[in-house]
């Protein structure tokens, strides 16, 4: 398949993360409104912008909450994608684009519930290894996608600082818990995923008409207090160490832009057991996994001041996962819970079987008893303050345009 070329040039960088076929949504703040664009290149294509020239229907509600549910996205995105590869419409179009440096990036939809899956086999069973020695996998991993409710008001847009929590600790020789910064600070490499149209309370979506309710994809960061989730998990499960910020990239890449990405569903090992039927589509076996290279780099204090380049800590893949985005979101309404237009959905960290793969600190480091050592010298067991973490994703086949994610970036303050 050709490559299509935009008038864009930025657009046509043979390492870049939007082309034209790329096109992901994003909510920018511009002129003191809210509003929707694409990004291409390093560009934005104002759309409210592209309304007005009248480019676009006035008919059209262009908030992307109203085009997720609309499913107007589809077609505003496909006529985009026509403006910015046919030099005839430039003169119209040129005016519409904003420098992606030049504007602030807001969250693409007001969430009102974020739910976090558990959904790398590997994760959970390093995890595990670290928590229950001799019992890591529990019995229900390889029947129920793991989940907790997240908490939605602290997520936060790419770029936003994180600030170090506070809870109660304890050391496993100390007799008493203590208040005060957490000192076992990490990240955690996922993939989100939006909900378009919702679904009424007390109808569970099936597994095949599941993808039809995913809007598109970002880069999330899971921030974790490793010290104090390790002291109030049980028996209630992540509360305080995760619910003080998640990081969210700012673009949201559509399910039509990650088609020619689309891979099989992870084999399961043999002996594993076949999914319950609810679980089973032979489309969503077959297709239901996207092949997204995941990165995290990490860009300290010191690398900062002395002009370093970040440094890569881990290289993973989506397609590893146990279970498919459409299983995680049909079994999140099997029990007839409802979704809303706007609900993120993640992953859980993406690990896969190397320890150049896994997606946070506390498994690269073994719970810091292996630090890591980084290029210029310095080691780390967890994040030091002046750390930023740097997410990427981006897919990559023969004869297709590579697509990317953008970046999802924090770093974190005292
Ligand atoms: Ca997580």
């Amino acid at each position: 398949m050709a490559v299509k070329r935009s008038w864009v040039e930025s657009a046509n960088e043979l390492e870049g993360d939007f082309p034209v076929e790329n096109l992901p949504f994003g909510v920018i703040e511009r002129d003191g409104e809210r509003r929707t664009g694409l990004a291409v290149g390093d560009q934005i294509l104002d759309l409210h912008a592209c309304a007005r020239a009248g480019l676009l229907s006035g008919e059209i509600n262009l908030d992307l909450r109203a085009l997720a549910v609309s499913g107007k996205a589809r077609k505003v995105r496909h006529s985009a994608a026509e403006w910015l590869s046919e030099a005839g419409h430039r003169s119209r179009v040129q005016p519409c684009l904003v420098p992606q440096s030049s504007v602030r990036m807001l969250p693409p939809f007001e969430i009102g519930d974020y739910t976090d899956f558990y959904a790398s086999i590997h994760h959970a069973t390093n995890v595990g290894k670290l928590f229950r020695p001799d019992n890591p996998l529990l019995p229900n991993y390889k029947w129920v996608p793991i989940g907790y409710h997240g908490r939605a008001s602290s997520i936060v847009v790419s770029g936003t600082e994180v600030k170090r929590p506070s809870g109660q600790t304890k050391a496993p020789d100390a007799a008493a818990p203590v208040f005060g910064p957490s000192r076992m600070l990490d990240y955690e490499l996922e993939v989100g995923f939006f909900v378009g149209e919702g679904n009424a309370l007390g109808e569970p979506v099936p597994l095949h008409q599941a993808e039809a309710r995913i809007f598109g994809l970002c880069l999330l960061n899971d921030w974790s207090a490793r010290d104090i989730q390790s002291w109030e998990y049980q028996p209630l499960g992540p509360f305080l160490g995760k619910s003080f910020a998640t990081t969210i990239s700012p673009w949201v890449v559509t399910l039509d832009a990650l088609e020619p990405f689309r891979v099989p569903a992870a084999p399961r090992p043999q002996g594993d057991p076949e999914p319950l039927p609810y679980l089973t589509d032979e489309r969503d076996r077959l297709r239901g996994a996207f092949d997204i290279q995941l990165e995290v780099s990490l860009l300290t204090a010191r690398m900062r001041a002395a002009g370093d380049k970040p440094a890569r800590v881990s290289l993973g893949n989506l397609r590893d996962l146990y279970w498919t985005p459409a299983q995680m979101l049909a079994h999140h309404t099997s029990n007839g819970c409802n979704l809303r237009p706007g609900d993120l959905l993640a992953t859980g960290t993406v690990s896969g079987p190397t320890p150049e793969s896994v997606g946070s600190l506390l498994e690269r480091t073994k719970r810091g008893a292996e630090p890591l050592a980084l290029p210029d010298g310095e080691q780390r067991k967890f994040l030091e303050d002046g750390d930023e973490v740097i997410l990427r994703g981006w897919c990559e086949s023969e004869g297709h345009a590579r697509i990317g994610f953008g970046e999802c970036r924090g770093i974190v303050i005292s």
